[in-house]
């Protein structure tokens, strides 16, 4: 019996270094392709930039975007590492979902303007939660929504009390996008996975890092929220989010 226990353990804590081991080995890997983007432009730069004012242009202008999008890599490899190591802090008070959600679309509204962005509904609702990372969470599937959505698509977001039960706020995110093949909607959770590329650059999209929807879920998790997928591919995805709400006895 305590045999039993104590290999199931160590197969457990095992596991956790294989995973561990494996994320150090593809955060590595995924910080190679910018640095040797950047080392290229730097190169090509040091030849030919003094005499060449477009090259000397094209080059800094590379560089810079390939810097922003190692950086953004990076937030989110320091955001995981502490998810892991239980140092992520979520500092949980009662949420005004309303004024977040508002909040939250209108920025996106005004970031992006090739798609039609639509808020369908946002009901008022007081949810027992970390606001940063609420906030992380839904520009993770907004941003997600606009990223594989071609332009002229649309997108909406809507926030309103679960069907099924009042104790609960549902929160849709819904787009007319590429899909996501019935095979690939769970694997999509896992750390640096990104369904086929070639599919994806179709879309005009630059590829991502594969981390957004895996920092989702651990933010989901730790707020009780159940997340599901539907999607057909070359018509759109939704995901609904169902957030419990906090029940408030006076
Ligand atoms: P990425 O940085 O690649 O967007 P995510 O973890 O956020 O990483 O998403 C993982 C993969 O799931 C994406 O690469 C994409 O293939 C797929 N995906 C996520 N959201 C959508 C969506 N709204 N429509 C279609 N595919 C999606």
């Amino acid at each position: 019996e305590l045999a039993v226990t104590f290999n199931r353990m160590l197969e457990r804590i095992q596991q956790g270094f294989d995973q561990q081991q494996r994320f150090v080995s593809d955060a590595s890997h995924e910080l190679r392709t910018p640095v040797t983007v950047i080392r290229g432009y730097a190169d090509m730069l040091s030849r030919w930039g003094r005499h060449d004012e477009e090259t000397l242009q094209e080059g800094l202008e590379a560089i810079g975007s390939e810097a922003e999008n190692m950086q953004e890599l990076i937030e989110k490899l320091l955001f995981l590492a502490r998810a892991d190591q239980k140092r992520q802090i979520l500092h949980k008070e009662l949420l005004d979902m309303q004024a977040l959600v508002g909040d939250v679309f209108r920025k996106m509204q005004m970031a992006v303007g090739s798609h039609h962005l639509q808020l369908l509904a946002n009901e008022p609702a007081m949810v027992l939660a970390d606001k940063v990372t609420m906030r992380q969470m839904l520009r993770i599937f907004l941003e997600n929504a606009v990223k594989y959505t071609p332009a002229g698509g649309v997108i909406r977001l809507s926030s309103s009390r679960c069907p099924e039960n009042a104790g609960c706020l549902e929160l849709m995110i819904e787009d007319t996008g590429i899909g996501i093949a019935e095979e690939e909607q769970e694997k999509i959770f896992q750390r640096f996975y990104r369904v086929d590329s070639s599919r994806t650059k179709e879309a005009g999209q630059p590829g991502g890092t594969g981390l957004g929807l895996s920092i989702a879920k651990w933010i989901a998790d730790r707020h009780g929220i159940k997340i599901r997928v539907e999607s057909q591919p070359g018509a759109g995805t939704r995901f609904t989010l169902k957030i419990p709400l906090q029940v408030v006895r006076l």
